[in-house]
């Protein structure tokens, strides 16, 4: 079928009048480069130099419209079998041949990162920043995963007692599933499959439907970079139809899902249900995400941090604050603060530099959206809002808004968009934790306060994956801030983390009488 990437208007040369870009371009510090010439998180840098926003703003008014063949169910397991069949021999290649595949992919990726950025502006409604930081992110985990894969799956010897010869080998399962969700279509996507493929799996890829032309140029790349194609399969399509396939068919040895929670639930029946070999899931799924704020917390880094954490992407993220919890002794200032800061945020077409918050993915989302906020105008407190734009500018345009709430516990599934509840507390800190614990999801959680002992006994207490104080809560590095959650929120290991690939591989113990 054809799928039509949102209508191209043409990108003007506009200044950084963005206060998200802006804040990223100016004082803070940026990591430095990590994997390569790859440089995460600097992506207001480069739009503030002159030499990258041309080829940038170029590509998205070039970008037009993909074709991509959907899958039938009934083919899904005709690409298994080929799957299966090219297995083997991508198995057996060297480890070093798999890792150089990837590092390969990365240097196309950032080669090509104008391409890259065109589409997921255009189809997942990124804005620039937000598309750089992805195709960084996507290069990262390639070379992460070759490091780490080098690192920890070659053959180990293990010297011992028993006078014989015993060594530990690592090795691909077989095929692997990859299904991932449309928010971050590159990235997430790019990370599990490259991950299953090193550690020696075959692998089918079904995107999501939403954004399946990202998922074709990345798969063609991984080709071009050496990966065979008996040994990587892209499947579009519907998750009810071919992913429900895919993860059913007799041949999968094991799925990597992230999306939502209930999704995850569905595969994990599937997959108790089926006969034959136990299959492993790694599930990374949603959040109910907080942040703490105490009364010695500093006011404008905390706006600053839960402007970034809670609307950035259209709050389109799986990490992002869905709960700002603020002792009642500073509340109504911080609330003042936040208003203040929404009103200034710019609404708008996601391909123009200015805009800080784009359209939501599609029609569905923006109307599960509308009902929720509907729903909360009529219960709870509405404390700032980001005005629409005078003239529409573009459909689907969510514009943030923050209301509070009486209690943690109100809050009960994500709303995957950009809406904020406010609670106050008092009393003790440790009882409020224990109530975000008690939600049930551990995805990621946000301490401000300028008491380290207090941050640290928080950490300690939280069922959470990833802990961020005095900061914003979004945006992991891969390698050195490792991703994922406990609970409601999946299975980990952690994405961009050492203990990830594991989980793709059988393990063999080879014992050698001497
Ligand atoms: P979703 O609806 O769960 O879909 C995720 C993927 O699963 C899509 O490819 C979807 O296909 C497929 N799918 C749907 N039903 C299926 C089934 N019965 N069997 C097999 N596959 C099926 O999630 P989403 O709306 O795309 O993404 C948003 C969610 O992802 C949020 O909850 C967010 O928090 C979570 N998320 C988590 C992380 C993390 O790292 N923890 C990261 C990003 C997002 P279709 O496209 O056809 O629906």
């Amino acid at each position: 079928f054809v799928h039509q990437l949102a209508d191209p208007a043409v990108a003007p040369q506009e200044l950084l009048a963005s206060p998200l870009v802006a804040v990223a371009a100016s004082g803070l510090p940026l990591p430095p480069a990590l994997y390569g010439p790859s440089r995460p998180n600097s992506a207001g840098a480069d739009l503030a130099c002159e030499a990258m926003r041309a080829p940038l703003l170029a590509a998205i008014a070039a970008t037009r419209v993909e074709t991509v063949a959907e899958t039938r169910a009934e083919d899904a397991g005709a690409a298994m079998a080929r799957l299966a069949a090219g297995f083997p021999a991508w198995s057996a290649s060297p480890l070093a041949e798999r890792a150089a595949a990837l590092r390969r992919a990365a240097d196309l990726l950032e080669q090509r990162l104008p391409e890259y950025c065109g589409l997921l502006v255009r189809e997942a409604h990124k804005t620039l920043g937000d598309a750089i930081s992805e195709v960084r992110e996507a290069a990262d985990f390639c070379r992460y995963y070759a490091e780490q894969a080098e690192a920890r799956l070659a053959e180990q010897l293990l010297p011992g007692p028993t006078g014989e010869r015993n060594t530990l080998r690592l090795h691909g399962r077989g095929v692997f599933v990859c299904i991932s969700p449309w928010n971050f279509p590159l990235a997430i996507f790019a990370g599990q499959v490259v991950a299953a493929l090193v550690a020696g799996n075959s692998v089918a890829a079904k995107p999501a439907e939403q954004t399946p032309a990202v998922a074709k140029r990345f798969v063609a790349l991984l080709h071009e970079a050496g990966v065979p194609g008996d040994a990587l399969e892209l499947l579009h399509g519907p998750g009810e139809t071919v992913g429900a396939a895919l993860v059913a068919d007799v041949r999968t040895a094991g799925v990597c899902f992230t999306g939502s929670t209930q999704v995850a639930r569905l595969i994990n029946r599937t997959l108790a249900a089926k006969d034959g070999a136990i299959v492993p899931l790694i599930a990374e799924t949603g959040g109910l995400n907080a942040m703490i704020v105490d009364s010695t917390a500093l006011p404008e880094q905390v706006v600053d941090a839960v402007v970034q954490s809670a609307f950035r992407s259209a709050g389109q993220r799986c990490s992002a604050l869905r709960l700002l919890a603020v002792h009642e002794s500073v509340a109504d200032g911080v609330f003042k603060m936040l208003a203040g800061a929404m009103a200034e945020l710019s609404l708008g077409d996601p391909a123009l530099l200015a805009t800080d918050v784009g359209p939501v993915i599609d029609d569905e989302a923006y109307a599960g959206l509308a009902r929720q906020i509907a729903r909360l105008r009529q219960q709870a407190r509405l404390v700032g809002e980001t005005p629409s734009p005078a003239v529409p500018v573009m459909p689907r345009l969510v514009p943030p808004v923050a209301f509070e709430i009486g209690a943690v516990e109100e809050l009960r599934e994500e709303i995957f968009g950009p809406v904020l509840h406010l609670v106050r507390w008092s009393g003790d800190v440790d009882a409020l934790v224990a109530r975000i614990n008690a939600l049930g999801y551990g995805l990621t959680l946000g301490v401000q306060t300028r008491i380290d002992s207090r941050a640290e006994r928080i950490a300690a207490q939280a069922r959470i994956g990833n802990v961020y104080v005095n900061r914003n809560i979004i945006g992991a590095v891969v390698g050195v801030q490792p991703f994922g959650g406990e609970g409601l929120s999946g299975t980990g290991p952690k994405a961009g983390g050492p203990h990830y690939l594991y989980r793709f591989c059988a393990e063999q113990t080879l014992t050698v009488n001497t």
